[in-house]
């Protein structure tokens, strides 16, 4: 039987990977290699196009405005792509600055607006306090069980961004500043796509919500997730580390 396989697509990596954004893409290789699963990791930077590979999941992180705005030069030439396979249900993690970049625009200061590829119904518009610190929140859609899914990241960014109509949030805030430090909700959630402030990174101190991309990326291919249970000793450390600290 041939083995399990997942495409990722990791987007700008040299341009938008701060607070160790990486380490969900990192998160994602273990945990899938743990199950026997291969991930296969493509980086794509500017002027590189998606090559014609069927990806399954999708990750990009956050940067500052300068390379928000080289960022958001090479997205208005894969758009079409993205906003296809994002109606699609492709899975997609998209960490602050990559966030606001899915959405209509960031408009940063006094500056002109940073144009995003319009698949999120959101936008963006820099505040005068930077948002920072430890958040804790509660993801809205409920596990099996009922049980709310508690998520920890850390969060910087000036940006608040606010919330159309046909898109959810991801998360209610308990502790921190989240999408605009004004409605108490954290990052968004449209199909598959998981937008989001937190970094720090995000995936191994919050482990369910790396297994919950992992799956949904499988069951897309209309596959089962492996049931091999992992040691996440050091994960719950951290997060109930994190689920501590104040903002
Ligand atoms: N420049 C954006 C902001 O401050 C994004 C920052 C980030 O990705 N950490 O809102």
């Amino acid at each position: 039987m041939s083995p399990l396989t997942l495409e990722l697509a990791y987007l700008y990596p040299k341009l938008l990977n701060i607070y160790g954004d990486k380490g969900n893409v990192l998160t994602l290789s273990f945990r899938c290699k743990s199950r026997g699963i291969n991930l296969n990791v493509t980086t794509i930077g500017p002027g590189e196009n998606l090559q014609g590979k069927d990806f399954d999941i999708f990750f990009i992180g956050g940067g500052q405005d300068q390379q928000q705005v080289l960022v958001s030069n090479d997205l208005q030439i894969k758009k079409k792509e993205l906003v296809n396979l994002i109606e699609n249900e492709v899975v997609f993690l998209a960490v602050c600055g990559g966030y606001q970049l899915l959405g209509k625009y960031y408009k940063a200061g006094e500056g002109a607006e940073i144009p995003g590829i319009e698949a999120l119904d959101l936008y963006t518009v820099a505040g005068n306090k930077r948002m920072i610190g430890n958040v804790l929140c509660e993801e809205i859609e409920r596990k099996e069980g009922g049980h709310p899914s508690l998520i920890v990241g850390f969060e910087n960014h000036s940006g608040k961004t606010f919330l159309g109509n046909s898109i959810k949030p991801f998360a209610k805030v308990i502790r921190g500043g989240g999408n605009n430090g004004e409605d108490g909700f954290e990052g968004a959630r449209y199909k598959n796509v998981f937008g989001t402030y937190l970094h720090g990174s995000l995936l191994p101190k919050n482990p369910h919500l790396a297994d919950k991309l992992i799956r949904l990326a499988l069951e897309r291919k209309g596959l089962n997730m492996p049931e091999v249970a992992l040691d996440d000793g050091f994960e719950e450390t951290a997060h109930r580390k994190v689920k501590t600290l104040h903002y």
